[in-house]
């Protein structure tokens, strides 16, 4: 959709074949029968570092769909110490508020902040090279508080993968990219279902700049042509491939990486509940990595039924069997410890994206095909990870890229 957009803002005539019956790809919506609701596959976070993401929000005037924090605040919730967040103060230079709220942290101590500014100089002077995110971690002598409650939490969330096997130079990226300032630390959510705050401008917008979308099309070939390229035996000067890693191999019979993880989002409603103390939770030691309150992320101020979301990275569940079952008494009584109230919900849905994302990977060069640009989603080290803001950058890229191709 981003390169679509970029390419028709400069003159392009642009066609967009999407398989599904609509745009969206796994930021979706869809209605749940039994709330009525109209539910995305899973909350989606940003943050203050996704400009690209930001700026095409803007420009299809979309920036208020997304609700920022002022400054960084990061809830977290553990059996023993309960709630605690990491909150920098506003007050003071951004590096020394963010050292000061991580050692008043309960489990926390000065021994934290400086293994903060280790990390960060290790980061800083490509210390990291040659490391696995946890021999780094070992190698700096990061306390295992530290890593439990901020370094896996944070990769898990940005990464889909644990500190074990998460590549170590795009994982600095993202900590020194998050961390740059109060500006990119701080987390952003959208305030309205997927489809109307993200989906829904960007089609508009480019369906206004002439674009025209073709849904229900699945592309079956893309072949390189004299001068141009065939898409389903129809001509056209040049090509975008936009899809994951696994769908554009299968088209262009490459072989990028394109290992992937899954991620569950258990959906729970409940009447009478009076929801999370914030609009999202970190869970420390629960099977729930990432508590939502997507009742109140949506504005909801005291709605009959509320709707929580528990995120479950790098995990699969199948849907009705008795692991699914478990996984949602258990992620309920989590609820309950967590909100104090012990609630039965009224109604739950399992979402198994079981290929979320696909992971960081090495992976040879990509054969360049005339007028055929690659823009999949095949991050390999030092890229960012698979998440909107890579989707996005990928988009302007090849836009540019296709750009020159007719200068
Ligand atoms: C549950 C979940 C939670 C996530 N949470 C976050 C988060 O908190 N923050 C974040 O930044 N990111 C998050 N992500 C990742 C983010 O959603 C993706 O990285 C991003 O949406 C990828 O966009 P894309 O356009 O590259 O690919 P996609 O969204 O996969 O789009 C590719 C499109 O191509 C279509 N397609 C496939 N094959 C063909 C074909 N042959 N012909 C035509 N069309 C085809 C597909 O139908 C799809 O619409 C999450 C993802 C999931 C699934």
């Amino acid at each position: 959709m981003t390169a679509a957009l970029r390419l028709a803002e400069n003159g392009f005539e642009v066609e967009l074949f999407e398989a599904a019956p609509q745009p969206g790809g796994r930021t979706r919506s869809f209605i749940d029968k039994k709330s009525g609701e109209l539910c995305d596959n899973g909350p989606h976070l940003l943050n203050g570092a996704y400009q690209a993401t930001e700026k095409l929000l803007d420009d299809c005037q979309a920036a208020d769909h997304v609700t920022w924090q002022a400054s960084l605040k990061l809830p977290l919730w553990e059996k023993q110490r309960q709630f605690f967040s990491l909150n920098p103060s506003v007050r003071l230079p951004f590096p020394l508020a963010l050292l000061l709220s991580v050692q008043a942290m309960p489990g926390h101590s000065w021994c934290s902040a400086l293994a903060m500014l280790r990390l960060h100089r290790a980061i800083n002077s490509n210390g990291c090279a040659n490391y696995s995110v946890a021999s780094l971690l070992n190698h700096y002598n990061i306390p295992d508080a530290l890593v439990r409650d901020m370094i896996e939490p944070i990769c898990l969330g940005a990464m889909n993968e644990s500190i074990q096997t998460a590549d170590t130079s795009t994982f600095a990226r993202v900590l020194a990219e998050s961390f740059a300032s109060r500006k990119s630390a701080r987390l952003g959510w959208f305030n309205a279902p997927l489809q109307q705050a993200l989906i829904t401008p960007l089609v508009n917008t480019a369906e206004r700049l002439g674009v025209i979308i073709h849904t229900r099309h699945s592309v079956q070939s893309v072949q390189a042509r004299k001068n141009g390229v065939t898409v389903d035996d129809e001509a056209f000067e040049a090509a975008v491939i936009a899809l994951p890693a696994y769908a554009s191999n299968r088209l262009l019979g490459q072989d990028l990486a394109c290992e992937t993880r899954a991620i569950t989002n258990v959906h729970l409603w409940y009447r009478q509940h009076a929801g999370l103390p914030e609009p999202f939770i970190g869970g420390i030691g629960t099977l729930g990595q990432w508590f939502f309150d997507v009742s109140a992320q949506m504005g909801q101020i005291n709605p009959s039924v509320r709707h929580l979301c528990a995120v479950i990275s790098a995990v699969e569940v199948e849907k009705n069997n008795t692991d699914s079952h478990q996984l949602v008494d258990q992620i309920n009584r989590e609820l309950a410890a967590l909100c104090g109230v012990d609630n039965a919900p009224i109604h739950t849905r399992i979402v198994c994206e079981k290929r979320a994302t696909v992971l960081v990977r090495a992976c040879p060069r990509r054969a360049a095909i005339r007028n055929i640009v690659n823009a999949s989603e095949s991050p390999v080290p030092g890229e960012l990870p698979a998440t909107i803001e890579f989707a996005v950058q990928r988009g302007e890229k090849a836009a540019q890229s296709v750009k020159k191709l007719f200068t």
